[in-house]
């Protein structure tokens, strides 16, 4: 997977997501991440690329032409035309269903906006779909297209060190995880349940899943529907 991010900001995007699961991933080159500088493409000398909105009000507008010339920049230099996911509050909201559909992709372009957004037009343009992380505003859209490219990276093959646990994740199959445990036995007077002592792998798994169903049920029900 090539993600491709369309930012003001791309010192955010490169130092957020070059630690830690996600960094291996990019060193083991089964991901690979390009910040791309809006302002690079800024049809001014002083690499403006905002103004006032048309119609008044608050705040500014980044404008359509450097965040068109952004875009060419990196489809020019694709196989094929890419996906191009808006970061905005107004979009559908971001699901792990969602993160494995994009999983599937070569090749994703974010585009993360600022100030009051993105003029219209360039959106109608370039953008295959709008996407929200929930409903509440940002300042900008690069926190958003983090969260994203570490939601889709944990689904691709090889990002992680085992794959496996991935398949158990919450949303996977519908339900929240069970709960975990690791050493000591005993912590602060709370014991590790008999059963995953046991060493009997169907009756842990059986646990497991009850447990998955008691957690939904507790804190979203809403799932179960
Ligand atoms: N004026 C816009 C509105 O009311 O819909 C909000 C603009 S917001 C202050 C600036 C940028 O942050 C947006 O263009 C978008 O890229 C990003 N953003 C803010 N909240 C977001 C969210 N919940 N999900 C995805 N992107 C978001």
């Amino acid at each position: 997977m090539r993600y491709h991010v369309l930012t003001l900001f791309p010192e955010m995007i490169l130092q957020g997501l070059h630690t830690s699961i996600i960094g291996r991933a990019v060193q083991r080159g089964v991901i690979s991440i390009e910040a791309v500088n809006i302002r690079d493409h800024a049809d001014n000398a002083y690499g403006k690329v905002d103004d006032y909105p048309y119609g008044g009000g608050a705040g500014m507008v980044m404008q359509a032409e450097p965040v068109f010339r952004a875009y060419e920049a990196v489809a020019a230099r694709l196989p094929k035309k890419p996906r191009v996911l808006h970061m905005t509050p107004q979009g559908r909201v971001f699901t792990q269903q969602m993160a494995a559909e994009f999983a599937q992709e070569e090749d994703l372009i974010f585009l993360c906006g600022h100030y009051e957004g993105i003029d219209e037009r360039v959106l109608e343009e370039i953008v295959t779909d709008h996407v929200s992380i929930g409903d509440y505003v940002l300042t900008g859209g690069e926190l958003p297209a983090m969260v994203m490219i570490d939601a889709i990276s944990r689904l691709i093959p090889g990002a992680l060190n085992n794959q496996e646990s991935a398949q158990y994740d919450s949303f996977q199959d519908g339900l929240l995880e069970y709960p975990q445990y690791s050493r000591p036995q005993e912590w602060r007077g709370r014991q590790v349940p008999d059963i995953l002592l046991s060493g009997h792998h169907a009756n842990v798994e059986k646990w497991r899943h009850e447990q998955s169903l008691l957690r939904t049920q507790q804190r979203r029900p809403d799932l179960l529907k």
